[in-house]
């Protein structure tokens, strides 16, 4: 038998992976290749949790292959680049979030939406060109090819930064692409979690009157005192949701469960747009009906491409936007996972790997 392609691979890390689907992380020894001609090599500082890194480390969705290192809210400093890298040098501060790679030559690629292209690559639990296993950044270092990295501006925290690489974009590209980014409209975000949370901070800056949706009453003096929300509904309160009928211009839905769409179709304008960004792992009921009554649309959208993340970084640089974080310690991701899975996170985590994550 010959050498896996992994252990061809030169250069040691280390990070922490899920073995199995009981989803529980521990200290894993694996490799990374060298820094080719197009690779930024960089030492990773702080990752994000989101909750796909849940969905996939108890293998939620299907097709999760262990070990699993996961991790796609990856900042860092750029410690090598390779001979024909051109927009990093040694020492930039770097992100990278859900894509490594992408064919680069279909229509969607040719339009900077790598993050549509079927051959796409993600960061972690994919095969990537050279046939190898990707790893995620609960890791202590990454490489990757440079169109796939974004820089930070010098006035973004790297940790509280961290979660717009996949929070962050998956938030800002619906916002824009289906055009709830214009002042004035009434905006409703569904599930205040790390998407929701942030979804409310662009859509403020995009000047929404934004209404965040929640099942957590206990969280309505933080949305509007902290995060700039303008009202808050329990989603669960059916006289706080039957006042708000027919009001609301575009619903962007986070959560990450199975959750009823009939109360959110009843929130919209005629016009209005409900926009799935959440991954439950089985189908919503879909009623037609109040589709039908007032010409609503039903739409999703995943992450965003490369051009739109960094325009989505430099962006929230602008306006001040960064997530609202708990920053742990490698060690604590076990618990952090079981508090993310009961929606009890204020409003993402980040793990400090830089100062916590160590060899054994
Ligand atoms: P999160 O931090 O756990 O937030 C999800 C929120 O959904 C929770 O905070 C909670 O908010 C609400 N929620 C949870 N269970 C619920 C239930 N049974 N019924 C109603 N509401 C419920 O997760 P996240 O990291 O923001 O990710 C959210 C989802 O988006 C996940 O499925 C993730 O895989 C997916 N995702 C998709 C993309 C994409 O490209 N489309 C990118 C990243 C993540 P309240 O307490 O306010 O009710
Ligand atoms: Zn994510
Ligand atoms: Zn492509």
């Amino acid at each position: 038998m010959g050498m896996s392609a992994e252990e061809v691979h030169a250069v040691k890390a280390f990070g922490w992976a899920a073995k199995d689907q009981s989803g529980l992380l521990s200290p894993f020894h694996f490799s990374r290749r060298d820094t080719g001609e197009e690779d930024v090599r960089f030492k990773i500082l702080y990752c994000g949790i989101c909750h796909t890194d849940l969905h996939r480390i108890k293998n939620e969705w299907g097709g999760s292959k262990y070990p699993l290192v996961p991790g796609h809210e990856i900042v860092g400093v750029v410690t090598e680049v390779g001979a024909k890298v051109q927009k990093f040098k040694v020492e930039d501060r770097v992100g990278v979030g859900c894509l490594v790679g992408a064919c680069h030559s279909c229509d969607n690629c040719s339009n900077n939406l790598e993050n549509y292209c079927p051959k796409k690559i993600l960061t972690y639990n994919a095969t990537y060109h050279d046939g190898t296993t990707t790893y995620g950044g609960y890791s202590d270092h990454m490489v990757a090819n440079e169109h796939y990295l974004v820089r930070i501006p010098d006035n973004l925290p790297l940790d509280a930064a961290a979660p717009l690489l996949c929070a962050g974009i998956t938030v800002y590209s619906p916002l824009k692409f289906f055009q709830l980014d214009k002042p004035g409209l009434h905006v409703g975000v569904v599930g205040l979690g790390g998407l929701g949370h942030v979804g409310v901070k662009f859509a403020k800056a995009f000047g929404a009157k934004v209404t965040v949706i929640s099942t957590s009453p206990n969280k309505k003096e933080e949305a509007i005192e902290r995060l700039g929300a303008d009202s808050f509904l329990v989603s669960r309160d059916p006289d706080q949701m039957q006042a708000a009928m027919g009001t609301m211009d575009g619903i962007l839905d986070t959560v990450s469960a199975v959750h009823p769409l009939l109360p959110l179709l009843g929130l919209l304008k005629s016009h209005g747009k409900l926009i799935m960004v959440g991954a439950p792992d089985k189908p919503l009921e879909l009623p037609v009906f109040p589709l039908l009554m007032g010409r609503k649309m039903v739409a999703g959208s995943g992450i965003g491409g490369m051009k739109e993340t960094q325009e989505m970084v430099d962006f929230a640089a602008k306006h001040d936007i960064t997530a609202d974080i708990e920053v742990i310690p490698i060690d604590y991701v076990n618990t952090a996972m079981e508090r993310l899975a009961k929606a009890d996170v204020r409003y993402r985590f980040v793990i400090d790997v830089a100062n916590t994550l160590k060899a054994a």
